[in-house]
């Protein structure tokens, strides 16, 4: 067995969630141990420039989350180098254990370990990611005005991602596997009455081409297999997110699609002492800023259950 550390408050993620609930739950004395995982920052540390961050008009997704690092720090969060393995949350204090043994006993717990798009795993699709292909329209729709884009999916993210760039790309093309969408009916005829939005039925996507970005997709007829090159400027790709909650199932309630449930508007989760924030429970908005605001008010529930405790 390794180390057994003592805490108050585990932040479990050290995205725009962990960060913001380290800051809260660091001011309001909590001693937070912040155990950072695989990707130190998050996914934000992938991108380029975020243009949709209060305060900083553009910025370097990686050098906003090293500010936020260095946020949590400077207010005394402990960060810690490792992953969070399994956990325990039938008693308490709750049990959660690190890649390098440590076992953290921990009295309140916020678990901000994200989500991550699924990709079609194109030949060319890691190496042209940022550079025309994309997994949020929010985030890259503003640099495609006036260019023809794909989305690639059948579900309501395809068709809403479809919908916001309609607002700044000349022509939107909708590639979807099968000839019906999975989106409810209201989003199906907003993206089938959209001039802008041309669907295109039974194709699957087999490359991405380009150097600098993106100048065509290989489509491939998903009925008989026929290939042809498609010219677009960007390529959205909308098959659904996976929610890193894994070593949570069968201890929180989850929904389908393994997204930790919280009653609207809270991070409360089925565990009393246990928070959830950020994309691991939001799968429609997905923004910094959202995962950043769910942070803190898992950090502030923190505090009063931790308060409530010692009453
Ligand atoms: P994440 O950022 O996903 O962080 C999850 C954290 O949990 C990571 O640090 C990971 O290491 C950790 N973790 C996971 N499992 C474990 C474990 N077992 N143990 C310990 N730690 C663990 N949003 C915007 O607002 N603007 C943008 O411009 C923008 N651009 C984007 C560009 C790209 C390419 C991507 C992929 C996303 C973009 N987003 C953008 C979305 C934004 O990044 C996310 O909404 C946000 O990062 C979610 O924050 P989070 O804290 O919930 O989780
Ligand atoms: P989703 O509902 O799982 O849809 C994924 C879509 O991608 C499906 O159409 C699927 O095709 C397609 N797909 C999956 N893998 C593919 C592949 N390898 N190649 C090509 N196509 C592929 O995911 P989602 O749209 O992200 O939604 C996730 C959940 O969030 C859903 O419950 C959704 O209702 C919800 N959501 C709701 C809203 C809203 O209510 N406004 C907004 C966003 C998300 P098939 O249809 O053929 O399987």
């Amino acid at each position: 067995m390794g180390d057994v550390r003592r805490v108050r408050l585990l932040i479990i993620g050290s995205g725009p969630a962990g960060y913001t609930a380290a800051v809260y739950g660091a001011r309001a004395m909590l001693q937070p141990v912040l155990v950072e995982g695989l990707e130190p920052g998050g996914q934000l540390t992938i991108t380029t420039e975020v243009e949709n961050w209060p305060g900083e008009t553009s910025i370097l997704g990686p050098d906003l989350m090293a500010k936020m690092r260095a946020h949590a720090e400077h207010v005394g969060t402990e960060i810690v180098s490792d992953i969070i393995s399994s956990v325990d949350f039938s008693s308490r204090p709750f049990v959660a254990i690190a890649d390098s043994g440590t076992e953290f006993h921990a009295d309140a717990i916020v678990i901000a370990t994200g989500a991550s798009a699924r990709w079609l795993g194109l030949p060319n699709e890691t190496r042209l990611r940022g550079r025309g292909v994309s997994a949020c329209a929010t985030c890259d729709g503003f640099f495609f005005r006036g260019r023809h884009v794909a989305v690639v999916g059948g579900g309501n993210t395809a068709a809403e991602e479809a919908m916001f760039l309609s607002n700044f790309a000349s022509q939107v093309t909708l590639i979807h596997r099968r000839d019906e969408l999975r989106a409810d009916k209201v989003n199906q005829q907003r993206v089938l009455n959209n001039p802008k939005i041309q669907p295109l039925w039974n194709m699957v996507v087999t490359d991405v081409r380009g150097d600098e970005g993106v100048t065509a997709i290989e489509i491939a007829d998903a009925r008989t297999g026929a290939r042809q090159d498609f010219a677009v400027d960007g390529l959205f790709i909308a098959i659904g997110h996976d929610p890193a909650t894994e070593m949570f199932r069968g201890q929180l309630d989850m929904d389908a699609d393994g997204y930790i449930l919280t009653p609207p508007g809270t991070p409360l989760t089925s565990v009393d002492g246990v928070f959830a924030a950020g994309d691991v429970v939001d799968k429609h908005y997905r923004q910094a800023v959202t995962a950043a605001g769910m942070g803190c008010m898992a950090a502030l529930e923190a505090e009063r259950f931790l308060a409530r405790q010692n009453d």
